[in-house]
């Protein structure tokens, strides 16, 4: 008896190409597009974390901040925070031709923009990899449990950005990032 087919035209989310998807839950094409897609929210998240950690760092007492601080704690983009200036919705005070900085309670108070640490995913954002020997897989078992070399897993955890740790002679990756790339 043939398997009960489950067929369903749908746009690729990565490419944008049509495909047959064979589960409910396919969202991706292919193989390929599924792993450019994961390597770009991958590059998006770490953009993120970068900007959380630079906000982390600005203080809380600073009435005025530069406009690569307000960026990176507002989580806006530099034009917005430039368009704002320039149309004077927002106070500014220059330090110098390279130095403006700009009045950071007008950003939240007229424009309601919350700090990206104080927002719940900010604190998930930052979450380290577990890199325990108990979260993560040598290389040795990444390429007997997905049947894959160790120069192609080595390929992979460069491509995507994957951190490792080394412990002893080998080489260990997390488990959680291993198998979001092979599954
Ligand atoms: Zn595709």
């Amino acid at each position: 008896m043939p398997a009960a087919k489950f067929e369903i035209s749908r746009e690729c989310k990565f490419c944008g190409d049509l495909f047959l998807a064979k589960t409910i839950t396919s969202i991706y094409c292919s193989p390929r597009c599924s792993k450019s897609a994961y390597a770009k929210k991958r590059k998006v998240e770490n953009i993120k974390k970068l900007k959380i950690e630079k906000a982390l760092k600005i203080s809380n007492e600073e009435e005025y901040i530069s406009v690569a601080d307000a960026v990176a704690l507002y989580d806006v983009s530099r034009d917005t925070i430039y368009r704002l200036i320039r149309s004077e919705k927002i106070t500014k005070y220059n330090l110098g031709k390279r130095l403006t900085k700009v009045y950071r309670k007008d950003l939240e108070e007229l424009f309601n923009l919350k700090p990206i640490t104080e927002t719940i995913t900010a604190k998930e954002e930052v979450k380290t990899f577990r890199l325990e020997k108990e979260d993560c897989y040598s290389i040795g078992e990444i390429t007997i449990k997905y049947g894959i070399s160790e120069t192609s897993v080595y390929t992979h955890i460069r491509k995507y950005g994957i951190p490792t740790r080394q412990l002893g002679k080998s080489v260990y990756a997390p488990k959680t990032e291993i198998d979001t790339i092979y599954k």
